[in-house]
Parts: C-alpha cells; sequence; structure tokens
C-alpha cells in the first residue's frame, strides 16, 4: 500500500479544465505523511451479489473518519506556505472537523461555522480538535455568511468544502490510489454531494483511464447536485434531514467548479431513499465489520438495490468509495438491530 510517486501518463485526454493531473500528484505530495493511505479491500458479498469483483476504498479509516481530511490537507499546506495563519470554514461536520485536524498539524489556527442543524457528535468533535466553533443560524448559508465576516474582519483565510481546486485535487488522490492499486478498475461508485469528492476522484480516474464509468450517488431528500445537473444550471434545493447528513447542503449557486466537473464526468447520478441508506449502513456493518456513516454507505445501498447493473462494466471490478465513518452512535445502533435492513 505504498505507491511510488510516480509522474502522470504523457498522453491524457483533452479535458479543457482548470485542474491537471500534474495538480494531483503535486496534492499527494503534500498529503504524503499527513493522511491515511487508506486500505482498497475486497467484499465478498457484494461481489458475489453483483458477479463482478467488488472493492471498497475505506475512507473511514483516516483521523478525523472521512476524505475531506485530503483536501481540507491540501489547501492548508498551501495556504500555511503562502504564509496564513488562521483559517476558517462553513461546514456540516466532516469538512469543519478535517479543517480543525489539518490545520492544528500544520500550526495554524482554525475557525469552523456551523448552522444549528448539524448533529451534535460533529460540533464536539471539531471543536475536541481545538477549533473556534461558530454556531450560525439554521442553514448553510447562514453558517457562510458569518465565515465571510470572519474573513473580512478578522483576516481568516476561507477554505471552502468542494468548489475549491486544492479541494477538488486533494480529494483526487482518492482516485490515484484506486486506480494504482487497481489498474483494471472499470466502476466507481462515489457519493455525491457539492461534487469535490465525486469531481476529484473521476477526474484523477479518467485522466487515467478513460474507459473507467463514474456514477455519483445521493439522497433523494435534498440532492442539490441532481436538480442542477437535471437544470442544466446550479440550483438551490430544500434542506432535509436524511441519514446522509454529510451528503446536505447546496453547491452554491455560483458554483465555478465542482457543477461543470460533475456534469462532464459523471456517466450517471443514483438517488436513494432513507430506507436503501440504512440498507447500506446495515450491510457495511453485518456484512463488512464496518461502521460507516449515511453518506459514507450509499455506494453499498446502491449495488444492494441493484441500481448500478445497467451502468457498471459487467466483466470489470467495481469500486465504491466508502467516504466517512462519523455517524451518531445511538443512530447506528438503531439502524443495524431492525431486521428490516436486513441484506
Ligand atoms: C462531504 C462528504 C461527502 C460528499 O462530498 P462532496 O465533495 O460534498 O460531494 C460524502 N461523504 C462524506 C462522509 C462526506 O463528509
Amino acid at each position: 500500500m505504498s505507491p511510488p510517486l510516480s509522474s502522470p501518463p504523457l498522453s491524457s485526454p483533452p479535458l479543457s479544465l482548470p485542474l491537471t493531473l500534474a495538480d494531483v500528484y503535486r496534492a499527494r505530495q503534500r498529503l504524503a505523511g499527513r493522511v491515511a493511505l487508506t486500505p482498497l479491500v475486497p467484499s465478498p458479498s457484494l461481489s458475489a451479489r453483483m458477479g463482478a469483483p467488488v472493492y471498497l476504498k475505506l475512507e473511514t479509516v483516516q483521523p478525523t473518519g472521512s476524505f475531506k481530511l485530503r483536501g481540507a490537507t491540501n489547501a492548508i499546506a498551501q495556504l500555511a506556505e503562502q504564509g496564513a495563519t488562521r483559517v476558517v470554514t462553513a461546514s456540516t461536520g466532516n469538512h469543519g472537523r478535517a479543517l480543525a485536524y489539518a490545520a492544528r498539524a500544520l500550526g495554524i489556527e482554525a475557525a469552523v461555522c456551523m448552522s444549528a442543524l448539524v448533529p451534535r457528535n460533529k460540533v464536539d468533535a471539531v471543536a475536541a480538535l481545538g477549533a473556534r466553533v461558530v454556531i450560525a443560524g439554521k442553514s448553510q448559508d447562514e453558517a457562510q455568511l458569518a465565515a465571510r465576516s470572519l474573513v473580512r474582519d478578522e483576516g481568516y483565510a476561507f477554505v471552502p468544502p468542494f468548489d475549491d481546486l486544492r479541494v477538488i485535487a486533494g480529494q483526487a488522490t482518492i482516485g490515484l490510489e484506486i486506480l494504482e492499486a487497481l489498474p483494471d478498475a472499470a466502476t466507481l461508485i462515489v457519493p455525491l454531494s457539492g461534487g469535490g469528492l465525486f469531481g476529484g476522484v473521476a477526474f484523477a480516474a479518467k485522466q487515467i483511464r478513460p474507459s473507467i464509468s463514474t456514477v455519483g450517488v445521493s439522497m433523494v431528500r435534498g440532492a442539490a447536485m441532481h436538480a442542477s445537473l437535471a437544470a442544466g444550471h446550479p440550483v438551490d434545493v430544500e434542506e432535509r434531514e436524511t441519514l446522509a447528513d454529510s451528503l446536505g447542503g447546496g453547491i452554491g449557486l455560483e458554483n465555478r467548479h465542482t457543477f461543470a466537473l460533475t456534469r462532464l464526468l459523471a456517466d450517471d447520478v443514483v438517488l436513494l431513499d432513507e430506507a436503501s441508506i440504512a440498507r447500506g449502513i446495515a450491510h457495511a456493518y453485518r456484512e463488512e465489520r464496518l461502521v460507516v456513516e449515511g453518506a459514507g454507505a450509499v455506494g453499498m445501498g446502491a449495488l444492494l438495490e441493484g441500481r448500478i447493473q445497467n451502468i457498471a462494466h459487467a466483466d470489470g471490478p467495481i469500486v465504491v468509495v466508502v467516504s466517512g465513518a462519523n455517524i451518531d452512535m445511538t443512530v447506528h445502533r438503531r439502524i443495524v438491530t431492525e431486521d428490516q435492513y436486513a441484506s
């Protein structure tokens, strides 16, 4: 699990994007020693079900329990090089936790603005990492405004959760790791919210292996990217409570990068209802022995519900990005002990 820092392939497909594969390799160098090279493990039970090898890319083992440490570390490392001493973000939890951890590791201050809807466990986790926590309003937009005022009034540098090339390049290192461990990967299943994860992973994967299929998975309740793709431009959707709370929030009406990336790179976007997300969480626990949060379980949920059959290349390996572990354990216990979610 220690791939060499190889250079990018010479012939990349001509995507006119503000991101290059070289940016992703540079991100990986910044991440070395700061984030985990996560395991890519076979899932015998999902492989049997799909009739093709299925692998799980376990971002659940990152020190902050999600992949968001990659993008935050890549962005903050660059800001620190440029002399920044304090960073801020507005976050539904995992990005804030990642920012707090990465800032502390790089020796700079962090502030995290969150809406009052963010689950208690996520708020506590950010505070425990030494960040200043600012609870502002009842929506991601209001938290965003609070962060903006810290930038304006107190000299903080803003680190967005997804719509930022440094963040996208950081998340894209997952794609490098997958293709290095499994060069013949045929289908990638990736949780999709703002699109930093999907856009980064799909970008790196398709640069290296243009024939690979990429599928984004969101929840039915408040899938802003899906609605935006359907409309042809970024649109707002109502924020609703969901088991996949890390997939909540809009993509930003002024979206600069992730909407275009997702539109260009997604071969399909699948939406899951709450029962299917719960089924993914329960499967992860019972069959894979993994504690996975709702957002992290949507890929497994999509496979279990037979939603990928038409998209997956029948002959090649399927890789599911299991993006995070940070679930409220009371909710988790309820789901894994309910018989209705048997896989
Ligand atoms: C943030 C997050 C996602 C979605 O990432 P985007 O870049 O916003 O699409 C998926 N899973 C988990 C666990 C997350 O924290």
